[in-house]
């Protein structure tokens, strides 16, 4: 029987530590194996060169369960970017391509591979957050400690992260369709462009529509319209960073405009929209010693801050008032 806040909170720790050593099966479809550590980025190639030789790298890492969320930590390679994704084989044998070098950046299949994986990571992150609150609504010792208040917004957290995970029931489909065929079908488009090099590494996906419009859309229409995934790519490679943007060729009219458009403009302008896009749409990024100590320490806390308030900003295709990459 729970007494007191201090015995929830150490309840709430134990399900959580629960929830992060639960085995999760592989999200290849139709395999019921355990999945391993999968890594968003090449471990071996794009994340060792970026840690010079130490083996580890500074990484935004980010705690569903916290509430302070946010905050920058040094991690050995093996831990960064990774996420329980797919089993030993699949895991090897699919992403071959993208984990061989030398990787040809502008290849669709490697552009598709990685936007495939930073998909079912975002897909898993949910399905582990919703996890949590399963456990949390089933445990008895938190129904008899917690009032139907707790209750009822929980489950509405759990509901709209369920709402997340169906509406990329499509995009997962048409993901599979794409890589389980011989001939690519060419269902998604991609830009890539070459920048100047910057010691960050990030991979993920988020959608076009801002927290704003999908609250009006729901509010007004009263059901989830679908929405539009865009995929986010910064590589640093020897000499220079390549960023890859990308959507499904059906996306809407504007958020295919905004993709053929995200690429344009000087070297500086491109910059500053991905620097826009790591700290209010991607939280999948990491960076090498040199570029933690001269462009975020002394700032830490300030970066934490938009990042956390990106969570709750409503209008994330908004530029902000911070340039990552200048120190
Ligand atoms: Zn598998």
């Amino acid at each position: 029987m729970i007494q007191n806040d201090k015995q929830f909170k150490a309840l709430l720790t134990r399900l959580k530590e629960n929830v992060q050593k639960a085995k999760r099966e592989c999200a290849y479809p139709g395999c019921s194996e355990a999945a391993i550590k999968s890594h968003l980025l090449q471990r071996n190639g794009v994340l060792k060169q970026l840690s010079a030789g130490q083996n580890a790298l500074f990484e935004l890492i980010h705690h569903a369960f916290d509430e302070r969320q946010f905050k920058f930590k040094l991690e050995g390679i093996s831990k960064t970017l990774s996420f329980p994704g797919f089993c030993q084989d699949h895991d090897s044998r699919i992403f071959k391509v993208v984990e061989t070098e030398p990787v040809d950046y502008t290849d669709y299949s490697v552009q598709l591979l990685l936007s495939y994986k930073a998909f079912v990571n975002e897909k898993r992150k949910k399905e582990i957050v919703v996890d949590w609150y399963s456990r949390i609504i089933d445990s008895h010792l938190v129904r008899d400690y917690q009032t139907e208040t707790f209750f009822r917004d929980l489950k509405k957290s759990k509901y709209q992260d369920e709402l997340g995970i169906a509406d990329g029931k499509i995009l997962q489909e048409q993901f599979e369709s794409e890589l389980l065929s011989s001939h690519k079908l060419g269902l998604f488009r991609f830009l890539t462009r070459k920048l100047p090099r910057v010691e960050i590494a990030a991979s993920g996906v988020f959608t076009f529509e801002t927290s704003s419009e999908i609250f009006v859309n729901t509010t007004i229409s009263g059901e989830n319209i679908p929405l539009n995934y865009i995929f986010l790519h910064f590589i640093p490679l020897h000499d220079h960073s390549v960023a890859i943007i990308g959507c499904l060729n059906d996306s809407s009219p504007a958020c295919l405009q905004y993709v053929l458009d995200f690429l344009k403009g000087t070297d500086k302008q491109v910059l500053k929209k991905i620097s826009d896009a790591l700290i209010l749409q991607i939280e999948n990024w990491l960076m090498s010693h040199e570029f933690y100590h001269t462009n975020i320490k002394h700032r830490q806390d300030l970066v934490v801050e938009y990042v956390q308030r990106g969570q709750t900003h409503y209008h994330e295709r908004d530029a902000t008032n911070i340039f990552l990459f200048e120190p």
